[in-house]
């Protein structure tokens, strides 16, 4: 069976070399039972580890079946312990967390043996050695001899052709010791029992053959009856082929169970791994959720705001630069130099360039198109035009002009306005554009089922037909002090005093008013068509606007405007409205009729080349002055247009014409950033209110839902393409735009949180490698154990691999579900603050990835640790107590 051919094991500790076996030659038969006596430290316990294949000879040779061993590699060496020996020690090394019964079973586990199978023949082992009723107890609840009866059973289940006992009673009563070495006798019936001992008594009873041992040499041996050595045996059985190899399966149990019996430690090493999770789980939940509540609001209130493009737009990025002092073009400066930097003459560029003019003649004929196939994207398309409506509130004691309002006039804001920044191009549009935007009445939306969804009627009805008007509360049903001072509700004068006041630095208050809705309804509105205003005297037309007793009279013949009904916005929307008095749009169109037939509008139409208001041709003066210009200096020239009075004076003040060079000049002019006076048929044309209704001031796309504003933006820079740089037209989804910011915001936000969240992941991570390695040294004898009897390197820091993994799901685990607990409450808290509900959800995808990172990281954090469980000695293993 087994033969030792001058077996040399050499220790070095340290400096010194430990001589433990100095050439042993030994046979044994199938069936022996062999005790090994001699002193304590002769290298008994040496000769056993080696013929088990738990520690290596130094030289000489061991011949199992006739097979030299000379050759095996680690993977044979498992094999063979695994299949063909079994290990009983004096001190039974047991696995304390497993119960009997999974003890035994351990070793049949590691030969891939099903797990009926394993039951079965673990229970049989463990009724061979008398312990059938004993299987469900942990080895800590048996006494020293039922233990060494468990570790026989342990050893024999695998049905091994070797059974190598180190000691096996020395740690027992005579009475168990008995009880013991008539199992080993039984047991040696029909394989080969090398057995080691101090008794000599038992030895000489029940050992077939004595070997004596001393300082690693053998002195006697009484080796009768040796028969059948094995030398001349070939690999009859060749084993090699079966490989042993625990399943992951195993691993995890044999973990888990280990982790069971310190579950204390196990739950705060989980929950302190949890932490980093929790952190992250939490950020992601609030960022996630911001991030679907701008989504849903995008999606429920936002597809209501329409696409708006202007005739003229402003874009304010580079007037920001310049105010700023950003420098976008990114000039390189060195030290040591001081450079002329540009500001005024970067801000004024910067308000020339700024205004796009946008061709809305040729994109209203586009939108109207129906070739362009936006129809079906788009719910509503509206229109506005430069033309106001000239309204006014007739049910006070004189008429009170609401439409366009006269609240900026009265207070002296206006004035104030203009001051800051008379005559440029970027103020008037901004002002026009303001101006239309701050109007009082606006038109509703064209299309009825839309306007029946998107406003809840508080009193009365929605407007049927031209003459009728809404009043448009806001989402918490407010007019804006703006709409009062506007349509009369509130006192214009009291608005002045306040001005007065704020402007002498003291504080205002405005007491708040209460209306009824009949109060609203009960106001009167007629209108005046734009060009009602002018009078014919002789061949001329004047303006009577500012004349009271004319407009009253006038009014008299003006179109009633009735109030049908109060409303406010269906839904409350991040944007509320301002509200106001809302008409329809055939209103409009039947404005614009009027205006263009009447008379006054007629004759200037009619001759384009003069002024109906002097009778003079309009002026030149613009051209004749710009070719002045190539002749003078920008100063000189400034001064000349200022001195004519063709220019406001202080228009561009003294300090700032240096800043001014000819060709800003010539833009200047030419984009009517800079008007030098004399009327101009534009002029006039807009004083009498008359618009083209092919030449929008504005263009209103109402999306049908969300993804279709996109397809119609789409559709729009489709539109682009093929109009040309000239007809293109540019707008600004501010909305979006800022939606956009938001959503970067939040989640640039959250990455810079969850980086720092990360370290304490990281951290955590560190702290469970450091527990798994605490634990590594810990089961440093399960170690030796389990590779005693048959298990690999591999298995071993699978087991371990298999303990960190469970931490780490745990961890996972148990961070989510606090994470799941504590968004309960932040959303509580959260819906207390903002009133929004629900906000902080966690992904369920991001809680099973976290869930994953969590066990990948404490699996890294395990790897070493692991490492150094799997290439610990297993003799050395063994050794530790
Ligand atoms: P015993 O006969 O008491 O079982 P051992 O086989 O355990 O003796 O030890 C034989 C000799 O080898 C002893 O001198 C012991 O100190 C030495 N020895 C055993 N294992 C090691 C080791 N891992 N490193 C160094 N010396 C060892
Ligand atoms: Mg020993």
């Amino acid at each position: 069976m087994l033969v030792l051919k001058n077996i040399v094991k050499d220790y070095s500790a340290g400096d010194a070399r430990v001589e433990a076996l100095r050439g042993v030659d030994l046979e044994f038969g199938d069936s022996e039972f062999a005790a090994i006596l001699g002193p304590s430290g002769c290298g008994k316990t040496t000769l056993l580890n080696i013929i088990g294949g738990l520690d290596r000879y130094t030289s000489g040779d061991l011949v199992i079946r006739g097979k030299s061993t000379k050759q095996f590699t680690e993977r044979d060496w498992d094999t063979y312990r695994n299949h063909s020996v079994g290990f009983v020690f004096q001190s039974y090394n047991l696995i304390p967390h497993q119960t009997v019964l999974s003890n035994v079973e351990l070793a049949l586990t590691l030969s891939g043996v099903s797990r009926e199978e394993r039951r079965r023949r673990a229970a049989e082992a463990l009724e061979k050695v008398g312990l059938g009723n004993q299987m469900k107890k942990k080895p800590n609840q048996l006494s020293g001899g039922q233990m060494q009866r468990v570790a026989i059973a342990r050893a024999l289940v695998n049905d091994p052709e070797v059974l190598l006992a180190d000691e096996p009673t020395g740690a027992l009563d005579s009475e168990t010791s008995i009880q013991v070495m008539e199992i080993l006798r039984q047991v040696a019936k029909d394989r080969l029992v090398i057995m080691v001992t101090h008794n000599p008594e038992l030895a000489d009873q029940y050992a077939t053959r004595i070997i004596r041992l001393l300082d690693g040499k053998v002195v006697s041996d009484n080796a009768a009856g040796t028969e059948g050595t094995g030398a001349e045996e070939t690999a009859a059985e060749n084993e090699a082929g079966r490989k042993t190899s625990m399943g992951f399966l195993t691993a995890l149990n044999l973990s888990l169970n280990n982790l069971m019996t310190k579950k204390g430690r196990t739950i705060l090493t989980a929950f302190a791994g949890s932490i980093g999770i929790i952190g992250i789980a939490l950020i992601l939940s609030l960022s996630n959720g911001v991030n679907r509540y701008i989504e849903r609001v995008q999606r429920d209130t936002l597809s209501s705001y329409p696409l708006q493009i202007d005739e003229r737009t402003v874009d304010m990025t580079e007037t920001m630069a310049g105010l700023m002092d950003i420098d976008l073009e990114g000039k390189e400066r060195a030290d040591g130099k001081v450079y002329s930097g540009g500001r005024v003459t970067q801000l004024m560029s910067s308000w020339m360039s700024g205004v796009t003019e946008n061709d809305l003649t040729a994109f209203k004929a586009w939108v109207e198109d129906p070739a362009n196939d936006i129809d079906r994207y788009v719910s509503a398309v509206r229109y506005e035009y430069n033309t106001p409506l000239l309204l006014y509130r007739t049910d006070l004691d004189k008429p009170l002009q609401v439409n366009p309002s006269t609240v900026m006039e009265s207070s002296g804001m206006a004035d104030m306005m203009s001051m800051m920044g008379s005559g440029t191009g970027i103020q008037e549009t901004m002002m026009n554009t303001t101006a239309r935007r701050m109007n009082v009445f606006v038109p509703l939306l064209d299309n009825d089922e839309l306007l029946k969804s998107q406003y809840a009627v508080l009193a009365g009805r929605l407007p049927e037909a031209m003459d009728e008007v809404v009043i448009m509360l806001n989402s918490r049903n407010e007019l804006s002090d703006y709409t009062l001072y506007s349509i009369g509700l509130r006192d214009q004068g009291e608005l002045k005093n306040q001005f007065e006041q704020l402007m002498r630095g003291v504080p205002i208050e405005t007491e708040e008013l209460e209306f009824t809705y009949d109060e609203l309804l009960d106001m009167r509105f007629r209108m005046l068509v734009n060009t009602d205003v002018f009078t014919k005297t002789g061949a001329l037309w004047t303006d009577n606007s500012g004349d009271a007793d004319y407009i009253a009279r006038k009014l008299e013949d003006g179109m009633e405007l009735k109030i049908v009904g109060v409303v406010k916005p269906a839904k409350s929307g991040l944007f509320s409205e301002s509200g106001g008095i809302g008409y329809r749009t055939e209103l409009m169109d039947y404005l614009l009729t009027k205006v263009r037939e009447s008379e006054i509008a007629q004759e200037q139409l009619a001759n384009p080349e003069t002024d109906v208001f002097t009778g003079q041709p309009f002026s030149a003066v613009a051209q004749d002055a710009l070719t002045l210009l190539d002749t003078m200096e920008v100063e000189d020239f400034m001064e000349m247009l200022e001195s004519k009075g063709l220019i406001p004076a202080g228009m561009i003040p003294k300090e700032y014409r240096m800043f001014l060079t000819k060709d800003l000049l010539r833009q200047f002019v030419g984009q009517g950033v800079m008007m030098i006076s004399g009327n101009t048929l534009e002029a006039n044309l807009e004083k009498m209110g008359i618009s083209d209704p092919d030449k929008p001031a504005s263009v209103y796309i109402y999306p049908k839902d969300f993804e279709s504003k996109n397809r119609i933006a789409e559709k729009i820079e489709g539109y682009n393409a093929q109009a040309g740089e000239e007809h293109a037209v540019r707008y600004t989804d501010y909305v979006g735009l800022m939606m956009d910011s938001v959503t970067t915001i939040v989640n640039a936000i959250s990455y810079v949180l969850v980086a720092f969240v990360a370290i304490s992941l990281v951290v955590s991570s560190i702290m469970i490698g450091i527990i798994t390695y605490i634990s590594v040294l810990e089961r440093t004898k399960e170690i030796g154990i389990l590779r005693a009897i048959g298990a690999s390197r591999r298995d071993v820091s699978r087991v371990f691999n298999a303990e960190t993994l469970i931490v780490g799901f745990a961890a996972g685990v148990i961070g989510i579900l606090v994470t799941l607990g504590l968004t309960v409450i932040a959303n509580i808290i959260l819906s207390n603050l903002t009133g929004i509900p629900d906000i902080a959800a966690l992904p369920p995808v991001a809680g099973v990835i976290l869930v994953g990172i969590s066990m990948l990281l404490t699996l890294i954090a395990g790897i070493i640790p692991s490492r150094i469980a799997s290439r610990k000695d297993p003799v050395v293993a063994l050794r530790t107590e």
